[in-house]
């Protein structure tokens, strides 16, 4: 069964790549490379032993997504992880974003729409939610203005999907990703940040690894037991198996509605604290950090609500957050190294 994965060579993407071939899927990686490598392939092939097709353009040209289609008219599912996501970077350029995201997306839509039948799931983010009343957020939780480019990104493409799978062929499941961390444990695969790092993990590796001098902690004054905020950090592992579980659902038809949206974390909160101090216990080593004032535009907390993940889809967060450090500190030693 061929499925398509785009940005199959980026973070998620590469290691849902892994966990699709494990389960015998043919996989097609589309990919621009615009923040990946081709040498992601070879990680690829050291874990599952099988190359995947890989087909390198840019879904913003609308005539070599057509071709793409034509030429794999056999593709019966498509997971959809390309896309730009620096939020700073979204607010400088919004444009940017809109047509890779959501220009991309569209292209997409209209030659799966063409299909008698067509299966798709949507990288979507917990930042539609923004800073959420109730903790923990469930899938009901009111979609929120979004606070950056970016995040639009994520809403309006939920909302072009939901509207075309009204009118056409196409099912569809919306991920909603809380924060992925992590490296596949052979640290073959992992993530390779270009530049500073956006996220906080990252940071953490690089600066642990003595690339950046000491970690800037935004906020100690939060609501919250330690001061800093709180995020629901998940393995990328258990992420990406998710996806396979999703795209399986939709296969065999167990989907229950056109359109179903599914939160991905682990239900718990770690705070910027926590998450060094499991850093520093998986490490040995002691981090350098300094408090800084909050950043505006980040939220006390987000952690989710899993009971529909766990009960609808079947499916359940099972790494700990010191093993998703532990990953995620092999990884940047091995490719320090
Ligand atoms: P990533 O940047 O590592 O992977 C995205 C991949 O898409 C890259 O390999 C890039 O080269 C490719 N790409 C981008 N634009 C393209 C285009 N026009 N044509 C072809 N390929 C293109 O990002 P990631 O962290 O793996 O995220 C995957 C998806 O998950 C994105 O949609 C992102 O918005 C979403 N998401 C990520 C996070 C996170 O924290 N990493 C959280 C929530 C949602």
């Amino acid at each position: 069964m061929k499925v398509l994965v785009t940005g199959g060579l980026g973070f998620i993407g590469s290691h849902t790549v892994v966990e699709l071939q494990n389960e015998g899927f043919d996989v097609v990686i589309v990919d621009n490379l615009s923040n990946s490598s081709e040498e992601v392939l070879k990680g690829i092939v050291a874990i599952t032993g099988k190359l995947p097709i890989f087909e390198k353009l840019d879904l913003r040209d609308k005539k070599s997504v057509q071709d793409f289609f034509q030429k794999h008219n056999d593709v019966k599912g498509v997971i959809h992880f390309a896309a730009s996501k620096a939020v700073g970077e979204s607010v400088e350029n919004p444009l940017l974003y809109y047509e890779n995201n959501i220009a991309a997306l569209v292209y997409i839509l209209q030659e799966l729409e063409k299909k008698e039948e067509a299966n798709f799931i949507f990288s979507s983010s917990c930042t539609v939610y923004g800073q959420a009343e109730v903790m923990p957020i469930t899938e009901n939780a009111p979609v929120q203005t979004a606070m950056s480019p970016y995040g639009n990104t994520k809403q309006i493409g939920e909302e072009i999907i939901t509207e075309v799978t009204r009118v056409s062929n196409i099912n569809a499941i919306l991920l909603r990703y809380f924060n992925p961390i992590g490296s596949h444990p052979s640290a073959e695969i992992g993530e390779l940040p270009l530049g500073v790092p956006q996220n906080l993990v990252p940071f953490i590796t690089q600066t642990g690894f003595g690339l950046r001098k000491e970690l800037s902690v935004f906020g100690d004054d939060y609501p919250t037991p330690d001061g800093t905020a709180i995020r629901d950090y998940i393995h990328v592992v258990d992420l990406a198996k998710a996806h396979v579980i999703a795209l399986q659902r939709l296969l065999n038809k167990k989907n229950v509605e056109k359109v179903e949206t599914f939160n991905l974390g682990t239900g718990k909160g770690s705070s910027v604290l926590e998450v060094i101090k499991s850093f520093e216990k998986v490490s040995g080593k002691k981090l350098p950090y300094k408090i800084c004032p909050r950043r505006e535009g980040d939220i006390t907390e987000a952690y989710a609500n899993t009971d529909k993940a766990n009960n609808v889809l079947g499916w359940k967060a099972k790494s700990t957050l010191d093993e998703a450090m532990a990953s995620a500190w092999k990884w940047e030693q091995k490719i320090r190294s």
